[in-house]
C-alpha cells in the first residue's frame, strides 16, 4: 500500500475498531471466478497488486467522463459550502473502479475514507459502532451495498437523512429508543447490482451514478500508466493488444498485462510488444475478443447444437456441465455486453456476430437472424 493510501484510508470490518484488511468479496461463483484469467472479481493475485495501481486523483482517474463530470462540480461545491457531499451510490459490473472512485472523492475532499463492505457488516451493532465512530465530512465506503440486512440498512436510513443513530435501550415493554447525533458524513455505497437494492435505500442517495466499460483506447492508456508504475516495457501496440482482449475492464487488463510481462520477460526480454501479447494470451487461451474457452464453448453449443437458439437457459448449463448461476453470473454479462449473445423471452440466442467470430454458420436459428449488432462494448443495462 502506498503512502498515501495508508494515510488516508482506513479499512475496516467491524465496529470493534480493529483495522483489518478487508475480507476478499465472495459471491457464490467467487471461488471459479477467480481461477478465470478474464474474471472481472478481484482475485487474490489482484488484492495484492492493485493498491499501487489505483489513480489517486480525480485527474488521474481515465475515462468515465461523464461521471468525471459530475463529482467535480459535487465535489467543489460541497468545499465551497464547507459541508460534507451528498452521499453518492456508484453501479456497474465489477472491476471497473467504484472503490478506486470512492477513495478518489476522498483524496479530493481531503478527507479519510473508511472502507468496508456489507457482508461484514451482520451484526446491527457492527454498522452502529462504525457510525458511531465516524469524523465530521469523513468517507463511509460500503462495497455491495445491496448486501445489507434489513436490520443494519434501517440503522442507515436515519444517519444518512438526518445524521443520527437511533439506539434501542432495553428490552420488551421496557425498550427505549435514543437519538444520538452523528457528525455529518459522506456515505459511498458501492453495486453491482443497482436494481437488488430497496427503494428506500435507494432513495436516500443525493448522486446515482454508473460507471460504464471502459473503451479499448482508455483501457490501452491504463494498461500503459500501469506499466510504467510497475517498471514494465510495454510498447503502445503490445499495450493494444491487452487493451482490446480486456472485456472494458481496468482490473482484467491490469491482470492480464502482468501475465504478458511473465511471458514477455521469459521469451521476448522482458519487452511487451504486440507479438509478446498476442502469444501470452493466446497462451491463455484469451482470444482476440476477450473470451475464453468456456464463452466460446457456450457460443459453439448453442451455435451447432441448437441452430444459434433461442434455448433455455437450464439445457444451455445442461449442455455445457455449468450450472445456471455461473452461466448467469460469470459468462453471460460479458457476452451480452459484446452482442455475441441475446436474450429473448424465449431463450438465449447466439447474434450473427458469434457466428463470425466463432467461424461457424448460425443456420436456422430463428431469433439470431433478427438481431443487430451492437458495439464492442454496448454497455446494456444492468
Ligand atoms: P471495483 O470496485 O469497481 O470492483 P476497483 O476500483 O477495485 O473496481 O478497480 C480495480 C482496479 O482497476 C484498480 O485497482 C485500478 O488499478 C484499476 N482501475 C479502475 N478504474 C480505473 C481508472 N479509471 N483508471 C485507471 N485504473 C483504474
Amino acid at each position: 500500500m502506498l503512502d498515501w493510501e495508508r494515510s488516508r484510508v482506513t479499512i475496516i470490518s467491524s465496529s470493534d475498531g480493529s483495522e483489518v484488511p478487508r475480507p476478499p468479496v465472495r459471491s457464490p461463483v467467487a471461488v471459479q471466478a477467480s481461477e478465470r484469467v478474464v474474471a472481472p472479481e478481484a482475485a487474490v493475485e489482484d488484492q495484492v497488486g492493485e493498491p499501487g495501481l489505483r489513480p489517486r486523483r480525480l485527474a488521474d482517474y481515465m475515462g468515465q467522463t461523464a461521471l468525471k463530470t459530475v463529482m467535480q462540480v459535487a465535489i467543489d461545491a460541497a468545499l465551497q459550502r464547507n459541508e460534507a457531499l451528498d452521499h453518492v451510490l456508484l453501479y456497474g459490473p465489477p472491476g471497473l473502479g467504484k472503490t478506486t472512485m470512492a477513495q478518489v472523492i476522498g483524496a479530493e475532499l481531503g478527507v479519510t475514507v473508511r472502507i468496508t463492505s456489507a457482508p461484514a457488516l451482520e451484526r446491527p451493532r457492527d454498522i452502529a459502532g462504525l457510525l458511531a465512530s465516524l469524523a465530521p465530512s469523513e468517507v463511509l465506503f460500503i462495497d455491495e451495498i445491496h448486501r445489507l440486512n434489513r436490520l443494519a440498512e434501517e440503522i442507515l436510513y436515519p444517519a444518512m437523512e438526518d445524521f443520527s443513530l437511533d439506539i434501542t435501550i432495553g428490552k420488551g415493554t421496557t425498550a427505549r429508543v435514543r437519538r444520538v447525533p452523528l457528525p455529518r458524513f459522506t456515505l459511498i455505497g458501492a453495486t453491482t447490482r443497482a436494481g437488488a437494492l430497496s427503494s428506500p435505500l435507494r432513495d436516500r442517495f443525493g448522486l446515482i451514478q454508473r460507471l460504464n466499460y471502459y473503451e479499448p483506447e482508455v483501457l490501452q492508456a491504463i494498461v500503459l500508466r500501469s506499466a510504467e508504475l510497475m517498471g514494465i516495457v510495454v510498447e503502445a501496440e503490445g499495450a493494444a493488444v491487452i487493451a482490446r482482449r480486456a472485456r472494458g475492464t481496468p482490473r482484467i487488463a491490469n491482470r492480464l498485462l502482468r501475465r504478458v510481462r511473465d511471458w514477455a520477460q521469459l521469451h521476448h526480454e522482458g519487452r511487451v510488444s504486440a507479438e509478446a501479447a498476442n502469444e501470452a494470451l493466446d497462451g491463455l487461451g484469451v482470444d482476440p475478443l476477450g473470451l475464453d474457452a468456456t464463452d466460446r464453448e457456450l457460443l459453439r453449443v448453442m451455435i451447432t447444437q441448437y441452430h444459434g437458439g433461442p434455448v433455455g437457459i437450464e439445457t444451455l448449463a445442461a449442455a455445457i456441465s455449468e450450472d445456471v448461476t455461473t452461466i448467469e453470473d460469470l459468462y453471460e454479462p460479458f457476452l451480452l455486453q459484446s452482442g455475441l449473445l441475446a436474450r429473448t423471452p424465449r431463450g438465449r440466442v447466439a447474434t450473427p456476430r458469434a457466428g463470425v467470430h466463432l467461424g461457424l454458420t448460425l443456420d436456422s436459428g430463428p431469433g439470431a437472424h433478427q438481431l443487430s449488432l451492437p458495439g464492442q462494448f454496448g454497455n446494456p443495462p444492468t
